[in-house]
């Protein structure tokens, strides 16, 4: 069924780039594309020309950027107690790894629809989708090659969500070069492969939205040699995406010195030209000489605050790199909870306990005149998350992705905000009750509060865990 498409939009109060407007209406072109933007339109302007929709507060959508859509299969599934030295990232990894190996391309596919339809509810108009699982579990490839792509684009396609597939090479168990483990081998690609497939994909964009973006991925140094990484970046499009794992873990620091003779951040800011186009993901065990390096690339960090806390990974210096006015964005990475608000919350909570005070992240990148932290907060993020999609968003302006939210506050009891504590409100207190509409470019995806095709989407959930429900024990 194809998503209603709106093409005028008002709202009482809107945050345009240099602030709250009042009256506002925002026109939007047959291809999703903000085309105007038009403040103080009184009634008697808005009956000339009518309104698809009319909004109580609208602001500018996020992008999620970084995603496995798969892994919200065993969201809940990964907290039984295993023994004393699996309580850490590389025993979850085997929870996971088993998921991944009892996917099948449909299978896949409804999971992912499910994942990007609450990614929408939650208030993100477009994810980045780093996505490795790409053969049969044996490793033979489908035919055609592309085939679980091709569930990733589907998804979005039916959940109307804006789609960046960053399909990963990933072709060795660790730095050291050592081969693929069994449960690995679906993700492997030699980097011919994994060019090969590249181009496949790119060929069914034709019959995907004007919005859907292909960008590249090196799983992390662990998984992709110095050799592999080169002929991969030597193929990168100017305004293509590169995104990468780095320095998640303590025990993935010390192997990628002990085999490449630098940590990673370090190897990366000395080996490649890391620019805009790069998202960094994680960096949690990045030191403050490597911070000042990366702030110098114009690089995005890619921040995945519950997922982190999830598998223990560790605490970013974000203070430290927000004061230095570097980018960042976040992502729902293993999507064990789907919300903008608690990302958002947990990284300004984790700090105000480290530190003992309150209002601990000031962004550097936004303009100063700002004294609503987390207004503040969220529009740093917008911009991180639209710098990592590489994708025109993050602002209602023209020429810009019409991926919008509208927060109203008197469905639950949160009337007394206005547009001066409005986001403050929704992150630190109402949630994602308050979002009510949601377009990604211009796709009104969600309306009053729920997702246009939530009820199919959850009953083709609930028949594809049927048949994986065995590999979450
Ligand atoms: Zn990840």
């Amino acid at each position: 069924m194809p998503l209603h498409q709106s093409r005028r939009i008002y709202a009482d109060h809107a945050l345009l780039t240099d602030g709250w407007h009042a009256q506002v209406v925002v026109d939007i072109n047959a291809d999703g594309m903000i085309s105007a933007v038009h403040s103080n339109v009184d009634p008697a302007q808005r009956r000339q020309q009518p309104c698809d929709w009319s909004c109580r507060h609208l602001v500018p959508a996020i992008c999620n950027l970084h995603s496995h859509a798969f892994q919200r299969a065993m969201a809940g599934c990964s907290e039984r107690l295993d023994s004393a030295d699996k309580r850490n990232f590389w025993g979850w990894r085997e929870h996971m790894y088993r998921l991944a190996n009892a996917l099948t391309p449909d299978s896949l596919s409804a999971i992912s629809r499910l994942a990007y339809m609450e990614m929408l509810e939650a208030g993100f108009a477009a994810v980045a989708e780093f996505h490795y699982v790409h053969h049969a579990a044996d490793g033979s490839h489908y035919q055609p090659l592309e085939q679980m792509a091709q569930g990733i684009l589907a998804a979005a396609a039916d959940s109307g969500i804006g789609l960046c597939l960053l399909p990963v090479l990933y072709t060795q168990a660790d730095a050291d070069g050592r081969a693929l483990a069994a449960q690995q081998l679906r993700f492997g690609n030699s980097v011919d492969d994994y060019l090969r497939l590249l181009q496949a994909i790119n060929g069914c964009l034709d019959h995907h939205a004007a919005d859907t973006q292909l960008g590249m991925a090196a799983h992390s140094l662990r998984a992709v040699s110095p050799a592999q990484l080169q002929c991969l970046l030597q193929q990168l499009q100017p305004q293509q995406p590169l995104h990468i794992h780095v320095a998640e873990q303590r025990a993935e620091v010390t192997s990628v010195q002990q085999h490449l003779g630098l940590p990673p951040l370090q190897w990366l800011l000395e080996n490649t030209n890391i620019d805009q186009r790069w998202c960094l993901v994680h960096a949690t065990h990045a030191t403050t000489a490597e911070l000042k390096a990366l702030q110098q690339t114009g690089c995005s960090i890619g921040l995945c605050p519950q997922t982190e806390a999830n598998l223990g990974d560790g605490v970013f210096a974000l203070p430290d790199w927000l004061a230095m006015g570097g980018h960042s964005g976040i992502g729902t990475d293993a999507n064990i909870r789907i919300s903008v608000t608690e990302e958002l919350r947990l990284l300004e909570y984790t700090q105000r306990l480290l530190q003992q005070r309150r209002q601990v992240l000031q962004p550097g990148d936004i303009a100063d005149n700002i004294d609503a932290q987390g207004e503040a907060l969220y529009r740093h993020a917008l911009r991180g998350g639209a710098q990592a999609l590489q994708r025109r968003s993050g602002v209602i302006a023209s020429g810009h992705w019409a991926d919008l939210l509208h927060l109203d506050g008197s469905v639950c009891g949160m009337d007394h905000l206005n547009r001066s504590n409005l986001i403050d409100g929704w992150l630190f207190a109402a949630g994602s009750d308050m979002v009510r509409d949601v377009w990604s470019a211009g796709r009104h995806v969600v309306v009053n509060g729920r997702h246009v095709q939530r009820q199919q989407i959850c009953s083709d959930y609930a028949a594809a865990m049927r048949n994986i429900q065995h590999s979450l024990t």
